[in-house]
């Protein structure tokens, strides 16, 4: 086994092993279909390695240099079709089936011409470099702008160009005058492990997009309500923990709203009756609050926190306000039309600085002082609470 034969067997393992990783990330990803392509990809990529030994071992050698080359570049379209699926770049599927088939009849056409020549080598690897670098286009002009995307887009313009790079060292270093000598040459031997090295990158670059992405899913996940839509404790906290750090020093408000009798209302309509009325508070949450800052979430069974960054403890007592009377207004198609819901609400300051743990039991402790005073109101909060002279009461 020479030189070039050796990292063709490699590129074949390479390639399969990528297409069974990207079936399997497959299985996970929200971005499916680009996975399946990307493993389409590998695989019919991994068939031109089988070709081209078959080019140097078997007399039908015009047939499979032909297979080599159509096999790559098929691979590489699909690819490139994965690409667009992730990157919100749609391949035009006639196209690349067309630019296929016109390719390889341009590569049997050149198949005759002297190897080694400025005409063959850059008939020959110009498709490639097409390919590849309209997939780095599709990278680089998409809204997607992580680090991991940047690396991707740059690594596949280098990968694009460097099939031109190697039309250009066919040409000055001879890649044997016919296809058969092809594999013998040193030119094979740097061709394929260059393409192998920079495929073996941006397989291992698209993996890691979809990993991060697949990452970032089950994160989220992890940080949502499943019922109410809303931010759990984690995302809340979270959230605000990141809202803070951005804003350390100006003064934030914090709102814990909880639902009055909802124990009663679970009793009356059954635990797919309270369910339905939290979904109904949560949604109120999510559309009274429009300003795209305040963090919504449900931190316990029918106890909801809002987070209003950079706002006076007056504005977010109105806020409060306005959400008690839209749970009132709350209807709920599967219950009696007389069903009504209220809630109680406390209201505290995060001074510039302060530490939101502190907040937070500030506001419970104006909520639970909202409980105890009849429910259905809103209570403040103020700095040094909990003496009880210091909450006040606003109707
Ligand atoms: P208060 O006005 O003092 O807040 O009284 P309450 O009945 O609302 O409060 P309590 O803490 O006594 O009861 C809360 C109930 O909420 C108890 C629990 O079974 C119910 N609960 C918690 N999570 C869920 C949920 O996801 N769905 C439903 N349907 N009920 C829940
Ligand atoms: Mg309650
Ligand atoms: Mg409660």
């Amino acid at each position: 086994m020479n030189g070039a034969t050796f990292f063709l067997a490699v590129n074949f393992i390479i390639a399969i092993s990528f297409s069974l990783v990207f079936a399997v990330v497959s299985t996970r990803s929200r971005s499916r279909s680009a996975a399946l392509w990307f493993a389409a990809g590998f695989a019919v990529a991994s068939l031109s390695a089988i070709c081209e030994l078959l080019v140097a071992y078997t007399a039908l050698t015009r047939f499979w240099a032909i297979g080599a080359f159509a096999t790559v570049l098929g691979g590489m379209i699909l690819l490139r079709i994965g690409i667009g699926d992730l990157y919100g770049r749609k391949s035009n599927l006639p196209f690349a089936i067309c630019f296929l088939v016109a390719c390889t009849i341009l590569d049997v056409l050149i198949y005759n011409l002297p190897r080694g020549t400025v005409l063959h080598a850059f008939s020959y690897q110009t498709p490639f470099a097409l390919v590849v670098l309209a997939s780095a286009f599709a990278v680089l002009s998409s809204a997607r702008r992580l680090a991991i995307d940047r690396a991707l887009g740059g690594l596949l313009l280098v990968t694009g160009l460097h099939f031109f790079g190697k039309a250009g060292m066919a040409v000055l270093a001879g890649a044997g005058t016919t296809a058969k000598d092809y594999i013998h040459t040193n030119y094979a031997l740097i061709s394929q492990s260059s393409t192998a090295v920079l495929m073996v990158a941006v397989g291992l670059t698209l993996l890691s997009v979809l990993v991060l992405e697949i990452m970032a899913d089950e994160r989220s996940n992890s940080e949502q309500d499943a019922l109410s839509g809303l931010a759990n404790r984690r995302g809340f906290e979270n959230g605000v923990k990141a809202a803070i750090s951005m804003a350390p020093n100006v003064r934030h408000a914090v709102i814990i709203c909880d639902l009055d009798h909802f124990k009663s209302i679970n009793d009356t309509y059954g635990h797919h009756g309270g369910d339905l009325v939290i979904r109904a508070f949560g949604e109120l949450l999510k559309t009274s609050a429009t300003k795209t800052t305040t963090i919504v979430g449900r931190i316990g069974g029918e106890e909801f926190g809002v987070f209003m960054p950079n706002t006076t403890i007056e504005t977010a007592l109105i806020f409060a306000q306005a959400l008690r009377a839209g749970t009132m207004g709350i209807r709920i198609s599967a219950l009696p039309p007389s069903f009504t819901v209220t809630a109680s609400f406390g209201v505290a300051e995060l001074a510039a600085g302060g530490e939101l743990a502190d907040a937070m039991r500030n506001a419970d402790a104006a909520l639970y002082e909202a409980k105890r005073t009849g429910r259905n109101c809103v209570k403040q909060a103020h700095p040094g609470f909990p003496p009880s002279g210091s909450i006040r009461v606003v109707k």
